[in-house]
């Protein structure tokens, strides 16, 4: 679907909810699609999209940044402790913050460089055993745990059981970011953008809607 339909689709989302489509941020989830389609997406007129893994964002990423200005990479999938330091040379923002070891490193790593991506943390708010994920249960607590260490938090992010009704889980993230002060709100994807809007997401996460179904990378 072109861009444009997308931008088009979240605007009228933010008009049933009455909303500023300013305060909501589209990021273009390119995980796993080839460089052409990407490098599409770019000429459009995208400048923000998401990545799972810090090593396939390190392969195809540094040169689309020389290529096009205004990058802004966020990475939507699992960090590894110790891939924090490539991850903040490459990301201008971490949805994935799920556990204090991680928090530490993320922090010291902020102290040496002097800049702090936006940082969200990632809610199981489907409690699913696979899935990362602070449990709803363990969140406020967490928040504050990530306060101690010195990191500004920016919101909260989750990615709802397939098989359950998603708006439940929006409407609970964004009573828990309420509640612990937070602004942001990452949640909603292809098939449930619209409703996480009208619940009050601020970052949605993109994918096949905008490049099509994901060709399956080799293993
Ligand atoms: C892949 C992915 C998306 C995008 O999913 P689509 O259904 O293709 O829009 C969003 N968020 C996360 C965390 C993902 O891993």
């Amino acid at each position: 679907m072109p861009l444009a339909d997308i931008q088009n689709r979240i605007e009228n989302a933010c008009q049933k909810a009455g909303r500023s489509v300013q305060d909501v941020k589209l990021i273009a989830v390119s995980k796993v699609q080839p460089n052409e389609r990407v490098e599409a997406v770019l000429a459009e007129g995208c400048r923000v999209f998401g990545e799972n893994r810090v090593q396939e964002a390190q392969g195809k990423w540094p040169d689309f940044k020389a290529q096009f200005a205004g990058v802004k990479l966020h990475l939507i999938g699992p960090l590894q402790s110790n891939k924090v330091k490539p991850a903040l040379e490459l990301f201008d923002a971490i949805h994935t913050l799920d556990r204090e070891k991680l928090a530490r490193r993320i922090a010291t790593e902020v102290q040496t460089r002097g800049a702090c991506p936006e940082l969200f943390i990632q809610v199981n708010t489907g409690e699913e055993p696979q899935k990362a994920g602070v449990l709803p249960a363990d969140v406020d607590e967490f928040v504050k745990a990530c306060r101690g260490f010195d990191l500004k938090i920016k919101g909260l992010m989750c990615i709802p059981p397939v098989t359950e009704e998603p708006s439940m889980h929006f409407a609970l993230l964004a009573k828990m970011a309420k509640r612990n002060g937070l602004s942001g709100l990452s949640m909603g994807m292809s098939s449930d953008f619209e409703s996480a809007i009208a619940l009050g997401a601020t970052h949605v996460r993109v994918g096949s809607a905008i490049f099509g179904d994901r060709v399956k990378a080799p293993e």
